[in-house]
Order: structure tokens, then C-alpha cells, then sequence
């Protein structure tokens, strides 16, 4: 095997997904602690609530050449090559958070025991669904009371409609935590050895228990684990790996990030199921394999820099082929305009960046000055392939804009012109009046536009919250004018498709209800 096949095998690039405060910051910073990519709990967390100098980010991202405050985290663990890619959540989310799973290889969910499956959730795994990508679960704050592990088993199939498989099950919850049934591994992990004077790790023997003369076994909620565990052994669904791998099935771990339980069990399970970089299909459909030698990737994300003395962004590229080499000739295949990568920036686990290689599965970053739109191929050599468009999401925030100067309609169009085409925002006209209207996942893309207008199209904006609104389009063909009303704001987009702001799901219902024969149909 050669060098480039190695390593593109070591890659594990994923993303993980919750609602907010389900514990994702927590687990992360775990996991950069077991990787060896930052040294101190609480300094992801202090990063997420602005407790932390941003000088010392500077410095900490000096030494270990690591981009913590930036959304790709990368550190080795065994002989794998970690990437995580952040997907925000709060006021950060936005058609970024979705397309960052565009460019991951597995999910990871992770969900707060007391409160199963949240919004947020639902709507990144729906996405992940929709790529085939394995998905694997962390139920959260076992250290914690929270809802019956089989209660929770039992949502994730109604609600997101996917079977699951306990590679791990709680042993007593909240106060009365003792240790996890580790099912894969054959083996029983205590939360805490001491109070049992014995080790962590408790072998299983052939009948799957442990000694009958170790101290557990007095404690009534051994018992009862045991008893889950064989009734879903009896009446659970089988493992898989095929269906692990297409996504159909999901593993389950259980465990608590805080007390960082079952957190590393997790990392060493999850990194051999986890897949490896895999082909990537082209507008052509043609797959392009990891291990072509000459250079390609697409951007799946472009950060724009909130700092208004810099008006540069990061483009984020997701390698599909070949290696990355600083200064390398590359093609942007929209434009055919070719260029040298000199300006990038790699996202490191150490400083050893010259000696590294960033090969499939890995993400740079470009330093971009408006070259660069969402969903662009770039490409080394002769390869000049043109990767699968990026879906668009259906919005749910919108609002009304005007150029608060009539005398900067010029800049004002060309500003919203190009952040559209990158793929900042989406934008719609009323049907008749041919008033704009733009269209976001989060609230924060709204702040970031208005941001970019101002800053590099010298354009202050009046924005009008609409709200949310339910967005569905409608074929051109049914399209009669009179089906507007009160409830609802006929547009078109940009490609000049009708759709319908619906003010909610009882507005929806009605006119469904009113127009049987006319199809309503969303983006993603
Ligand atoms: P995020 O919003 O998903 O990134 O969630 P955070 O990691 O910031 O966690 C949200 C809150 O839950 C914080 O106060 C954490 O300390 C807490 N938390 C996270 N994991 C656990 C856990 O395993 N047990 C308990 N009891 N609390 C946790």
C-alpha cells in the first residue's frame, strides 16, 4: 500500500450533532483531551461562553499549531487521524451547520438522557439520513436522572425512524450510576472502581455476568441491567455493520461527558466502526476515489470574519483526492481560472504542518477575498472534475430588506447578487410588488449578511422581520394568482420558481386542503 493510501485510510472525519446543551461542547473537549490536542478541561467550554482572552486562544492555537476557536478540530488517537467538524448550534445555526455534513463521512448524535430527542436533532439527523452516512449515538448525563434507557431506545426508532443497537447499557442512572454493561466489548465498567475496591473494567465471563463474588452483584441494579440487556438480546435488533454503514442502524453508548464516563469507551468503539474517506460522485455521476492521485475537494463552507478591520473570509474545502501540498497549482472549475494555493491554512493536531499531508477526508481552509462560492470544486492537474451540487435547505426565518439609501441601489443589488450566489443567504421577490425577501435556517446568518453588506458593499440595510414562515414550492404550472391570501406571500426565488410563505401549518393545511391537485414541496 502506498503512502497516500495509508493515510487516506487512518482519516475518520465526522461531525457531532445535538440540540443545544445536550453536552457537544463537552464531549468535543473530551475528545481533544484523549487526542492530545489541548492540555486543560474547560478550554473548549470557555471558548463557547467567552471566558477565555481571545489572546489566549491566539497563543494556545500558537503552540499546538490547533485551530480551537475554529470549526475543524483534528487530532490523532491510536493510529486514526481524527477530524471533527463543529456543527453550532444556538444562534450559530444556519445553512452552514447543514452543510458541514456534506462534507463528513459519519454523525455522531448526542442526546440528553432526560430529554430524548429535541428539534435541533431531528432536523441535522433528517439531513445526515438523506447523505446514507452512519450515524452513531451518545445518550448523555447518566450522572443524571433522566428517562428509561428503554423509553429512549424505543423514541429514536419512532421519531427519527432508525433501529438502534446497545453497544453499551446503563447500570443504575443519577445517583445510583454504578457502571456501564459494555455489550461489545464484553465487559462491565464501573463509574466508580473505588467504592467497590476493585478495577474499572470487570471481564464478562462466557454466561455474560461477572463473578458472583464481586461486590456488584449485591447491588440491586445489576440485576435489572442484566435483565435489559437479555431482553434486548432476545427481542432487540441485531447488529449489523452493513446496516451501520448505510445508516439504517445506529449504535447506541450511554454515558455522561461531564464525569467523562463512558466517554472513551466511546472514542475507541466508535473509531472502528467509523468509516473512512469514500468515493465522492461528480455532477456526472462519476465516483471519484480517495486514493486518485491528482488533487480535488469542494467548498462546503464559507466563514466570514466578523472582525470589521479584515474583510477576508475562510473558504472551507473538504479533500475528496489526491494530497494537498502548500502552493500547489490548482484549478477552480467554475470559473476554469487557475491559481496557486499558497494562501491556506491546515488545521493541525501539532506544528509539525510541513512534514504533514493533508490528503481525503482532511479540511483547509482558504483565505478568501471573494473568489470563492459555497459548493465550488477545486482541482489539481488534469483531473477537472466538477463535484455534486450542495442541496439547498428550506429556510424558516425571513425578512424584508430595502437599501436604507435610495442612492445605493447599484451597490446594494450587487452585494445581494453575490452573497446569494455564494450562498450566504437565500433570497425571493413578492410575486407582484417585487419586494426582496430573504430567507435563513438561523438568526445569526441574517446578522451576518447585514455585516457583509455594510462592510464590503458600503450598503446599510433596513430589515424587516417577517418571522417564520413555512416555505413550499409549487409547480409554475399551477400557479394562479388568486391563491394568494392573508395567510400566505407568493414569491419566486431566484431561479424564478413560485413558492408560498405560509404563516403557519394551519395556513398550510387550509390551503392544501382549498388546492388538493396542487403539489407543495420543500428543499431539504
Ligand atoms: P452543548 O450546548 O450541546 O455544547 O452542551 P454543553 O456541553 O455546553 O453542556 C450543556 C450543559 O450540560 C453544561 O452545563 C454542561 O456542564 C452540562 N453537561 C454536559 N454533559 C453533562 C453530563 O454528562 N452530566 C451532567 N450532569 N451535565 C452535563
Amino acid at each position: 500500500m502506498n503512502k497516500q493510501h495509508q493515510e487516506v485510510d487512518s482519516r475518520r472525519t465526522f461531525a457531532i450533532i445535538s440540540h443545544p446543551d445536550a453536552g457537544k461542547t463537552t464531549i468535543t473537549e473530551q475528545l481533544l483531551l484523549f487526542g492530545g490536542a489541548i492540555r486543560q478541561a474547560g478550554t473548549v467550554k470557555a471558548k463557547k461562553t467567552g471566558n477565555f482572552a481571545k489572546s489566549d486562544w491566539m497563543e494556545i492555537e500558537k503552540q499546538r499549531g490547533i485551530s480551537v476557536t475554529s470549526s475543524v478540530m483534528q487530532f490523532d488517537y491510536d493510529d486514526k487521524r481524527v477530524n471533527i467538524l463543529d456543527t453550532p448550534g444556538h444562534e450559530d445555526f444556519s445553512e452552514d451547520t447543514y452543510r458541514t455534513l456534506m462534507a463528513v463521512d459519519s454523525a455522531v448524535m448526542v442526546i440528553d438522557s432526560a430529554k430524548g430527542i429535541e428539534a435541533q436533532t431531528k432536523k441535522l439527523f433528517q439531513v445526515c439520513r438523506m447523505r446514507g452516512i452512519p450515524i452513531f449515538t451518545f445518550i448523555n448525563k447518566l450522572d443524571r436522572d433522566g428517562r428509561e434507557p428503554l423509553e429512549l431506545l424505543s423514541e429514536l426508532e419512532e421519531v427519527l425512524g432508525i433501529e438502534s443497537y446497545p453497544m453499551n447499557w446503563p447500570i443504575g442512572m443519577g445517583k445510583g450510576l454504578e457502571g456501564l454493561y459494555d455489550v461489545y466489548n464484553k465487559r462491565v465498567e464501573l463509574y466508580r472502581p473505588a467504592h467497590y475496591n476493585s478495577e474499572r473494567f470487570i471481564p464478562l465471563n462466557a454466561e455474560g455476568d461477572i463473578p458472583s463474588d464481586h461486590p456488584l452483584q449485591q447491588n440491586s441494579v445489576f440485576p435489572q441491567a442484566l435483565e435489559d440487556v437479555e431482553l434486548l438480546v432476545e427481542a432487540g435488533n441485531e447488529f449489523s455493520k452493513e446496516k451501520i454503514a448505510a445508516g439504517e442502524l445506529t449504535p447506541v453508548f450511554f454515558g455522561s461527558a461531564l464525569t467523562n464516563f463512558g466517554v472513551q469507551t466511546f472514542l475507541e468503539t466508535f473509531l472502528q466502526f467509523a468509516p473512512k474517506p469514500s468515493d465522492h460522485k461528480t455532477e456526472e455521476d462519476q465516483e471519484i476515489s480517495p486514493y486518485e492521485e491528482e488533487f480535488s475537494g469542494f467548498i462546503f463552507k464559507i466563514q466570514a470574519n466578523m472582525n470589521p478591520a479584515h474583510r477576508d473570509r475562510i473558504a472551507f474545502v473538504r479533500i475528496c483526492s489526491g494530497t494537498f501540498e502548500r502552493g500547489m497549482d490548482v484549478t477552480l472549475e467554475r470559473t476554469g481560472k487557475k491559481f496557486k494555493l499558497t494562501n491556506s491554512t491546515q488545521f493541525m493536531a501539532d506544528t509539525r504542518e510541513n512534514v504533514q499531508e493533508a490528503v481525503a477526508g482532511d479540511i483547509i481552509g482558504l483565505y478568501d477575498t471573494g473568489n470563492y462560492q459555497i459548493g465550488d470544486t477545486l482541482y489539481g492537474g488534469k483531473l477537472k472534475v466538477s463535484y455534486e451540487k450542495l442541496p439547498q435547505f428550506t429556510p424558516e426565518l425571513f425578512m424584508k430588506i430595502t437599501a436604507k439609501n435610495v442612492m445605493k441601489q447599484k451597490s446594494f443589488h450587487k452585494g445581494i447578487q453575490q452573497l446569494v450566489q455564494e450562498g450566504a443567504i437565500q433570497l425571493y421577490k413578492t410575486y407582484l410588488t417585487e419586494e426582496y425577501i430573504i430567507g435563513a435556517v438561523g438568526q445569526l446568518q441574517f446578522e451576518v449578511f447585514q455585516h457583509r453588506m455594510l462592510n464590503e458593499y458600503n450598503t446599510e440595510l433596513i430589515m424587516t422581520p417577517m418571522g417564520s414562515k413555512i416555505a413550499r414550492w409549487i409547480n409554475p404550472e399551477d400557479l394562479d394568482e388568486r391563491m394568494s391570501s392573508s395567510r400566505n406571500i407568493l414569491a419566486r426565488d431566484r431561479f424564478d420558481q413560485p413558492l408560498f410563505l405560509f404563516e403557519n401549518q394551519f395556513a398550510m393545511r387550509w390551503f392544501a386542503d382549498k388546492y388538493p391537485d396542487v403539489e407543495l414541496k420543500s428543499l431539504l
